[in-house]
């Protein structure tokens, strides 16, 4: 058996730091080599220290690993960031500069000029803006971002609707899981019977990911995608997933049956579709009339398939539709994954002899 590859999870005692530990615990490719955090839990047994809230049961040998300050070197040539947002920027900088490939869950840098944002299904040629930050900022490693978790769920959904008649507007309302705030999150008392519609930044960024996501590469980097968007966000009492309402403008004419097939057809490409991580249909169609539901359908494709119901005319744009992400999965850990194996099928990362 080809041995695996040594990884490292910085924010590995966070939400989307435990959804790494648990994807990797039987990962085909990867091993966690290394756990890391604050200062303040460094030095301790992971075990000890982490508030596991994952349903299986935390692997023994990870438990046992030490929590290692968040900074280079950590073993590996993968690094996966799971970071406060707050603190991410200069670590991963500093674990780029010393060659590891930082695949990266913050904002910091999503929106950097030579940092690809990436959904594989969507936007594989964005992969080649790695070789900018080897060249522009001379680093031998470089960072690779996954979307934002409400982005990434859209963007993948309307990535097929966008090839085959071309967005021209979005309107786009969630209602998002309180596991997208981290942990502790939202308040108890705050979300009980309730519904906040403020999320900060997250209509901006929801705006311009995706515009990004689905632009052209360019020579100054990627140009946004021409359509005009407007996000509505709001949080809701469900515990995962992100289940969103759109309403989309197209420049050539569409109705919901050519839609529907457009999505029932969509597939990854070839280089994608091998990847472990990948769905079969990363766009599951639904009709049943009162589906997608968070409980029902988060875990279709293991968390990394989107689910489309509801397709139907709009009397003021053109269609109108719902869709659900599993928002720790595909839209933060479960993408950052594939693009990590993305990495590897693609020979920028080798496997140990
Ligand atoms: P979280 O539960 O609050 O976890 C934050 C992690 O950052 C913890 O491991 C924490 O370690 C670590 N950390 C905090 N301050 C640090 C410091 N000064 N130095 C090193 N490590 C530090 O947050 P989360 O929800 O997992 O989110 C992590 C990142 O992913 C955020 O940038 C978030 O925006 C993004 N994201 C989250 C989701 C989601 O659905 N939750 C989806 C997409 C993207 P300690 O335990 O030691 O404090």
């Amino acid at each position: 058996m080809t041995a695996k590859i040594p990884v490292s999870v910085l924010g590995a005692t966070g939400t989307v730091g435990q959804k790494f530990v648990r994807l990797l615990a039987d990962h085909p490719w990867f091993e966690v080599a290394a756990v890391a955090a604050s200062s303040a839990s460094a030095g301790k047994p992971y075990g000890d220290i982490v508030r596991w809230r994952e349903q299986s049961a935390l692997p023994d040998r990870i438990a046992a690993l030490i929590v290692q300050p968040s900074a280079p070197p950590l073993p590996g040539p993968i690094v996966f960031s799971a970071l406060d947002a707050e603190v991410a920027g200069p670590i991963e900088q500093a674990f780029a500069a010393a060659g590891a490939y930082v695949v990266t869950n913050t904002r910091t840098h999503r929106m950097d000029a030579d940092v690809p944002l990436l959904i594989p299904e969507a936007n594989l040629d964005h992969l080649a803006l790695v070789d900018r930050q080897h060249e522009g900022r001379g680093w031998p490693g470089a960072i690779l971002a996954n979307p934002n978790c409400s982005t990434a769920a859209l963007v993948l959904a309307l990535a097929p609707l966008h090839r085959a008649f071309g967005l021209e507007k979005i309107f786009v309302s969630t209602m998002q899981a309180v596991s997208g705030a981290g942990y502790p999150g939202v308040p108890s008392l705050d979300i009980l019977g309730n519904v906040v519609p403020y999320i900060g930044g997250e209509e901006e960024k929801m705006e311009r990911e995706s515009r990004k996501i689905l632009g052209t590469l360019a020579a100054g980097g990627v140009t946004p995608a021409d359509f005009a968007i407007s996000a509505h966000t709001n949080r809701v009492a469900t515990i995962d997933g992100h289940l969103m309402t759109v309403s989309a403008g197209f420049r050539t004419r569409v109705t919901p049956e050519a839609a529907m097939a457009a999505l029932r057809e969509f597939r990854a490409s070839p280089r994608v579709e091998c990847l472990p991580s990948t769905p079969t249909l990363p766009v599951e169609v639904e009709t049943r009339p009162d589906r997608p539901q968070p409980r029902l359908d988060l875990e279709r494709g293991r968390g990394m398939a989107v689910t489309v119901g509801r397709v139907r005319a709009c009397p003021i744009l053109d269609l109108r539709l719902v869709l659900l992400g599993h928002n720790t999965i595909r839209g933060a850990a479960g993408q950052a994954v594939q693009i990590a194996e993305l990495l590897v099928a693609e020979g920028r990362v080798s496997r140990p002899a």
